[in-house]
């Protein structure tokens, strides 16, 4: 029998879970990790891959059939086809995806689809080579521009590039981007800039709304796209003329706490409650054996329950969240 969705006070169903694998990551975005990964005592404490499977097994069997793979940067982990193929075996798990930075794509793309990962999404906030370095720390557009190729030379169907939009950085790229993705078959997606403890000041200066894009394509014949299953607050635009699509993720937009459809654990094996709230409930003692496994459907149930209807960024709260790079975004 099918599993009802996973369902908190306010209706919302939950069939989507993002999970960190690391904290570490080999970039220093300027609004993410501006004076890149500081190691700490938490560092020497990821979730191995046995809890990993146990944690999984009882979120698919609570009805949650998409997982992200997110961090830091998760391809730094050295494991991480093991935990996917691994992943790939639990019933019930029917999607697993990437968010990357894309430094190491080429050399893992396929690797990653023989595992089974279904779908990636790739960092890239700029296309070029110069104002890439400015803004990730370090260089290398030309290899994560050549790993996003190769995953689509390997047969990766849903290829995402993200790209923060960055007022007074990136936004007067917008016009390349639409080219990139007249000729490419992939989803570049705007992300609206979020308020961390880690980046008042470039949010003050550097915060640009994705409204004014969206209605720019709008009145150019662009349409919006029906939302896909578990697709959440992404919103989506199609064009005839074009082989990929555009999308926008705008958290400062109207309704996009209502449509919020993720759980996210954390890469110690924490519950996090929301994006930018304090709520946290730690599963780890529940993932060392398989015999807690009702236990541990019942913590998460329960802990659901005190999930927050939306965040309070217009008020300039933004919660336990120093930096994107511990939760992944
Ligand atoms: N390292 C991987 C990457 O960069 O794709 C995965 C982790 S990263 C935290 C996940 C996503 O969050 C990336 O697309 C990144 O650009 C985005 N992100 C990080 N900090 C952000 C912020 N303050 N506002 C908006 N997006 C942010
Ligand atoms: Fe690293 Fe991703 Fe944060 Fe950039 S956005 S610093 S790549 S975790």
């Amino acid at each position: 029998m099918a599993q009802k969705p996973l369902r908190d006070v306010y209706g919302r169903s939950f069939q989507y879970l993002r999970l960190s694998l690391t904290d570490a990551c080999n970039f220093q975005c300027v609004y993410c990790l501006p004076n890149g990964y500081q190691k700490n005592h938490n560092s020497n404490s990821l979730l191995n891959p046995d809890e990993i499977v146990n944690l999984i097994t009882a979120f698919a069997s609570l009805g949650v059939w998409k997982i992200r793979l997110t961090g830091g940067e998760p391809t730094l982990r050295r494991d991480l086809f093991g935990i996917v193929e691994k992943m790939n075996s639990v019933p019930g798990v029917r999607k697993i995806t990437l968010t990357t930075n894309g430094y190491r794509l080429k050399h893992q793309a396929r690797s990653l689809s023989d595992a089974g990962l279904s779908g990636i999404n790739v960092s890239v906030d700029s296309l070029d080579s110069k104002r890439f370095e400015e803004i990730t720390g370090r260089g290398g557009l030309k290899e994560v521009l050549e790993g996003i190729d190769v995953a689509l030379k390997v047969g990766f169907r849903e290829v995402k590039l993200n790209a923060v939009l960055l007022k007074g950085m990136n936004d007067s790229e917008f016009g390349q981007y639409l080219e990139y993705a007249r000729s490419n078959p992939v989803t570049v997606r705007f992300i609206e800039l979020m308020r961390t403890g880690h980046n008042e000041k470039l949010f003050n200066t550097h915060h640009h709304s994705t409204e004014s894009l969206r209605q720019f394509l709008l009145e150019r014949g662009w349409e919006i796209k029906a939302p896909e299953a578990a697709g959440g607050p992404a919103v989506e635009l199609v064009h005839p003329m074009y082989r990929g699509k555009i999308g926008f993720i705008s958290p400062y937009g109207r309704g996009f706490c209502e449509s919020c459809n993720r759980l996210r654990v954390s890469a110690q094996g924490k519950l996090r409650l929301c994006l930018f709230g304090d709520g946290e409930v730690s599963l780890r003692r529940l993932l060392q054996s398989q015999q807690d496994q009702d236990e541990l459907k019942e913590l998460i149930c329960t802990s659901l329950q005190i999930k927050p209807m939306g965040h309070r960024l217009h008020e300039n709260i933004y919660g336990m969240t120093e930096s994107l790079s511990s939760i992944g975004g």
